[in-house]
């Protein structure tokens, strides 16, 4: 990862992720059309175009926009979608997702803490984004009332994949998750094909722990 990739503007970030082969076009597109600062705390509001994690309180972060664009492509979204997303965190991925899925579309993202499940709320009103839903929660369980989702995506460190995450995954879905320590972890993209889940691990990764009944235990 370029972690110390400095940009001026949303859309210099955007063109350095879109020329490093981060971002695809269309990601490239949801990225350009939701701000990064709007979702990066006033005291980084200069740090917010640059190719890294920040501090969004809580101990939680926002993940850097190279891990949010090729999460994003990996993940492979369509118009009308419904996506779940565990980890609300900022609202960034949500909102980037929220596009992708466009207005037929639908994203519910879960968050465990209730302070940042408040500021990503915030965050997606502040920008006008509707088809998001934050719910305050356990993700690891999934989400059941609103089961099966076409994808799945986990922003925070897992042990292994949650079963109820599996479950709730259509037939021909996809699910990306980093798995592995609470301190690295590999990205991984999981396809339900016949019933059986396809792993592709692609990436290694930092990402904060997921904790709940099926991640890190408290
Ligand atoms: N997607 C976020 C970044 C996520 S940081 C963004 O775009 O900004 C990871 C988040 O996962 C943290 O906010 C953390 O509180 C949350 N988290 C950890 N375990 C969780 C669980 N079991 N269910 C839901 N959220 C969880």
């Amino acid at each position: 990862m370029h972690k110390t990739f400095v940009a001026e503007s949303n859309k210099g970030m955007v063109e350095y992720l879109l020329g490093a082969g981060y971002a695809d076009a269309r990601v490239a597109d949801a990225m350009l059309s939701m701000d990064r600062k709007a979702f990066v705390p006033p005291q980084y509001a200069e740090h917010a175009y640059d190719d890294y994690p920040l501090p969004i309180g809580y101990g939680q972060t926002i993940s850097a926009p190279s891990i949010v664009a090729v999460m994003s492509k990996e993940l492979d979204v369509r118009k009308g979608m419904k996506i779940l997303e565990v980890g609300a965190g900022s609202g960034y991925q949500a909102a980037v997702l929220s596009y992708l899925v466009g207005e037929t579309g639908k994203v519910l993202t879960i968050e465990r803490l209730s302070g940042v499940a408040e500021l990503a709320k915030r965050n997606l009103a502040n920008l006008g984004v509707k088809n998001v839903e934050v719910i305050y929660g356990d993700g690891t369980k999934g989400w059941q009332p609103e089961a099966p989702f076409d994808r799945v995506i986990v922003t925070a460190a897992s042990p292994d994949i949650p079963k109820p995450l599996a479950e709730q995954l259509k037939e021909g879905g996809k699910l990306i998750i980093p798995v592995g320590s609470t301190y690295w972890q590999d990205l991984v993209l999981i396809e339900k094909k016949g019933g059986a889940l396809i792993r592709k691990d692609f990436l290694p990764v930092m990402f904060v722990p997921l904790i709940g009944e099926h991640g890190f235990k408290e």
